[in-house]
């Protein structure tokens, strides 16, 4: 069977993921887009596929089975709840929504149905080393976690960049991996600035650090910086009671020569996350087709938009901020993989 699927939103992501579903994965193809932009959505529209003028339009739509949501974020709690409500999986691309309220309608929606059509996508989760680092923490090689320093170092921002989107847009990553990989919760964050770079534009401090302290009393911090200038630099090292784990600092070949070593650099998250991006899109393909769905839930979405907001409240106060999350319903209780 091959599962129609109908993408809203074909900006950036969105004519990524389409190319994804159209050359690289199995068993999809896309069926319906959409865009506010029409001349846009057209654009990404190969022949045979439906152009909506909506997105309710394409979610009503009967040839489409399934839903990518890749539009600006605002929009994906109105998109989300139309799918839940029309019954169909619903594959959505961070944040889930960009308040805890209109997570709490999303979570309210789901749960009032009583089965799970949202997956949102946090890719790293997906992504080969913090699948390595995983497995290595959750086997006990290390005793119980202690520390985790982590770094999200861009190469460079777009001028409209500010703080508040290195939390939204970019930490929220690692929020999610801490979560993921200690399965457990953010129970309070703190912001840090010190130095300010050069690079960084008028009222932008950066880099930043933030500590999120889990409820288990692991610590992670954070290195959020814009203007790394040398690449796209991700790290990851998780400090345990025998031992520590850390993504390796290349996923290509180390280079021995003339007295030196060295390697690449990613130039930006497309490259560094390909493999995570094409993962995370076949594993939901797959579960959907088989009647299912996997991958982060709308209470991963919901936990991440709340560290998040609470990430923010922090960087104003400059002073530890606790996390309040309502109490997790029984439909998240499980997790499917991963
Ligand atoms: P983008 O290039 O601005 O694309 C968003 C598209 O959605 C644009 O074409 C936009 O049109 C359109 N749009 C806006 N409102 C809409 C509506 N009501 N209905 C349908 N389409 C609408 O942004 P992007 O970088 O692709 O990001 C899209 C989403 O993906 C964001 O939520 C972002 O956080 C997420 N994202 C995730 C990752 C990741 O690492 N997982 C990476 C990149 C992006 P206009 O431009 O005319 O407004």
């Amino acid at each position: 069977m091959t599962l129609e699927i109908g993408v809203i939103g074909t900006g950036m992501i969105g004519q990524d993921h389409i190319r994804r579903l159209t050359h690289v994965l199995s068993g999809a193809r896309v069926a319906a887009v959409t865009d506010v932009d029409l001349d846009r959505a057209r654009a990404a529209a190969a022949d045979g596929v439906t152009v909506h003028e909506t997105g309710a339009a394409l979610i009503a739509d009967p040839a489409v089975d399934a839903v990518v949501v890749t539009s600006w974020g605002p929009t994906h709690e109105e998109y989300v709840l139309a799918c839940i409500a029309a019954g169909k999986q619903v594959f959505c691309e961070k944040p889930l929504a960009t308040t805890r309220e209109a997570c709490d309608r999303v979570l309210d929606a789901e749960v009032a149905l009583g089965r799970r059509l949202v997956s949102v996508g946090f890719m790293r989760r997906y992504d080969a080393q913090y699948r390595a680092m995983k497995e290595v923490v959750t086997s006990g090689a290390i005793g119980a976690p202690l520390i985790m320093h982590a770094a999200h170092r861009n190469p460079s921002v777009p001028g409209f960049y500010t703080g508040e989107m290195m939390i939204n847009d970019s930490t929220v990553h690692d929020i999610d991996v801490a979560r993921w990989l200690f399965d457990d919760e953010v129970a309070a964050v703190t912001v840090v600035f010190g130095r300010t770079s050069s690079k960084a534009g008028p009222g932008f401090r950066d880099p930043m650090l933030v500590l999120l302290e889990m409820a288990s009393g692991v610590l992670v911090d954070v290195e959020a910086s814009a203007h790394a200038g040398f690449g796209y630099d991700i790290r990851g090292e998780v400090v345990g009671e025998d031992g520590t784990v850390e993504l390796s600092e290349a996923a290509g070949p180390v280079v021995k020569r003339a007295g030196r070593f060295g390697g690449r650099i990613p130039a930006d998250w497309r490259e560094r996350f390909v493999g995570a991006f094409d993962g995370e899109l076949q594993a939901w393909v797959d579960a959907v087709a088989a009647g299912g769905t996997t991958g982060p839930s709308a209470w991963d979405g919901y936990a991440a938009t709340v560290v998040c907001e609470t990430g923010l409240a922090a960087l104003r106060t400059g002073a530890r901020e606790a996390v309040s999350l309502r109490a997790r319903p029984d439909l998240y209780k499980e997790q499917p993989e991963p």
